[in-house]
C-alpha cells in the first residue's frame, strides 16, 4: 500500500496522508492531500437555482477538495447568529465535504453597518464581503479594528464602484478591438491600496481574494516585505488565461475579467516567489440561461472546483513551470495554514496523472455548466476522494 501514496516531499516533510484502504489506488497513480478552497459559491439559502450545497459540495469531492469556506453572498446574507444559522443547517444535512462559511462583513453586504461579527466570530471561517468591495474607508477600518480585537482574517474583494464604469472585461485590447466596456486594474489595486494603509494603521490580518493584475502582485510583495500580515489567492483561470483567449462566450465572463498576458505573467511570478499564498477557484455557478448572453449580457463567473487541479497540472506542472510539490502548498497546505483548517490524515484523493481526456462539462457535478475550459485536453482524473476516512467521490469506471 505504501508504494502507491504520492510522497510529496522533500521540503515539506510532514504529509500525513493516512491512505486507508477505502478506495482502490491502481498501480500509477497517486495519492494527494485533500485540497482547500478558501473562496466558493455554493448559492444556499437563496440561490439553489445555481447551486446548492448538495451540489457544491459533490463538485469539491469530484475536484480532490475536503474543505471549501463559502462566501456570504447568499440570501439571507449571514450577518447574524440567525441568518448563519439557515446556512448551517443546510450544512449539517447536506454537505458531504466540510464547509467553513463566511460571516459578512456588513450587514446584508450593503456597506453601510457592520455585521455581527462577535456574535458569528467563533463560527465563521473569516470575514468577507465578497461580491463587492467595502466601499467607505471609514467602514473598513471599523471592520479591521473588530476583526482584529476578534482574531479574525478580513477578507477582501477589492473593487472600487467608482471605477467600474459599466465595464465587464477588462479594460485592454481585446474591449477596445470588439466595443466592449472595460473594467481598469486600478478598480482592483486601487482598494487594494487603501486597504493595506489600514493594515498598517490597524494591525488587523488580511487576504486579498483572487487577484487579477500585475499591480496587485507588486503591492502585497511590497506589503509582505514590510511584514503586514497579509496574505493573497489567485484563480487558476488568471494564471493561464489572458485576454488573448476571450470569445463572445458567458463562459468567460467573471469577476475580476481576464486581464493582459502582462498581467498573467506577473501572477506566475507571484507564485513562484510566494507573493501569492494560495489558489482558490471562486467556482461561482449560474444558471445555463444566465450564462447565455454573452460578454456583456451575462452574469459574472465560472465553475471551477471540477478542473482546478487539471488544468493546474496541465498547464502549469508538466510544462515545467511549477513542480507538484509546490501545486500542493498552493491547493492544500498554505490556505489550511492561512485560515486555521486543519488537514486530517483521513483527508485524500487518489489520481490518475497519466490518462488524458476532454474536460467536459457535461460530466460535472456542480449544478454550472460555464467554464472556459471546456473542450480542453488535460491530464489529472480524480478516481476518488476521502473525507474523514469515508468515500466522498468515487469515479464510476
Ligand atoms: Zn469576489
Amino acid at each position: 500500500m505504501m508504494d502507491s501514496m504520492f510522497h510529496l516531499s522533500k521540503t515539506n516533510s510532514i504529509r500525513p496522508i493516512a491512505e486507508t484502504g477505502v478506495l482502490p489506488v491502481p498501480s500509477g497513480c497517486v495519492v494527494f492531500p485533500g485540497f482547500c478552497d478558501v473562496h466558493v459559491h455554493f448559492r444556499e439559502p437563496g440561490f439553489s437555482y445555481k447551486e446548492t450545497i448538495a451540489s457544491g459540495t459533490a463538485a469539491a469531492a469530484r475536484g480532490g477538495y475536503t474543505d471549501v469556506c463559502t462566501m456570504p453572498n447568499l440570501n439571507p446574507v449571514p450577518d447574524s447568529l440567525a441568518s448563519l444559522a439557515v446556512q448551517e443547517e443546510l450544512i449539517a444535512s447536506q454537505a458531504r465535504v466540510r464547509v467553513h462559511p463566511y460571516g459578512a462583513i456588513t450587514k446584508g453586504e450593503r456597506g453601510e453597518a457592520l455585521s455581527d461579527m462577535e456574535a458569528m466570530a467563533s463560527r465563521v471561517v473569516a470575514f468577507s464581503d465578497d461580491g463587492r468591495g467595502v466601499q467607505s474607508d471609514s467602514m473598513m477600518r471599523q471592520a479591521m479594528l473588530e476583526a482584529k480585537r476578534l482574531g479574525k482574517l478580513i477578507v477582501a474583494h477589492c473593487e472600487d464602484n467608482s471605477l467600474l464604469r459599466g465595464g465587464y472585461i477588462h479594460d485592454g485590447t481585446y474591449a477596445m478591438a470588439h466595443g466592449h466596456a472595460g473594467i481598469c486594474s486600478e478598480s482592483e489595486w486601487g482598494q487594494i491600496k487603501r486597504d493595506l494603509d489600514l493594515v498598517r494603521e490597524t494591525g488587523c490580518g488580511y487576504h486579498v481574494c483572487h487577484i487579477s493584475t500585475k499591480e496587485s502582485v507588486a503591492l502585497i510583495r511590497q506589503a509582505k516585505r514590510e511584514g503586514l500580515d497579509v496574505s493573497c489567492e489567485t484563480g487558476p483561470h488568471y494564471l493561464v488565461l489572458d485576454e488573448n483567449d476571450l470569445q463572445e462566450d458567458g463562459r468567460f465572463k467573471m469577476n475580476p475579467p481576464l486581464r493582459s498576458p502582462e498581467d498573467r505573467e506577473a501572477l506566475v511570478e507571484g507564485i513562484l516567489d510566494g507573493t501569492i499564498d494560495m489558489i482558490a477557484t471562486d467556482h461561482a455557478p449560474h444558471s445555463a440561461e444566465e450564462k447565455a448572453k454573452g460578454l456583456e449580457g451575462s452574469a459574472f463567473g465560472i465553475v471551477g472546483l471540477e478542473t482546478a487541479f487539471p488544468v493546474l497540472y496541465t498547464k502549469l506542472v508538466r510544462s515545467g513551470i511549477l513542480s507538484l510539490d509546490k501545486l500542493m502548498d498552493l491547493l492544500a497546505y498554505n490556505p489550511r495554514k492561512r485560515f486555521s483548517i486543519p488537514l486530517r490524515e483521513d483527508d485524500y484523493s487518489v489520481w490518475d496523472l497519466e490518462t488524458p481526456y476532454e474536460i467536459n462539462p457535461a460530466d460535472f457535478r456542480t449544478l454550472g455548466r460555464a467554464t472556459p475550459f471546456a473542450g480542453w485536453k488535460v491530464y489529472g482524473t480524480c478516481l476518488g476522494t476521502v473525507c474523514q476516512g469515508r468515500v466522498v467521490y468515487q469515479k464510476t469506471m
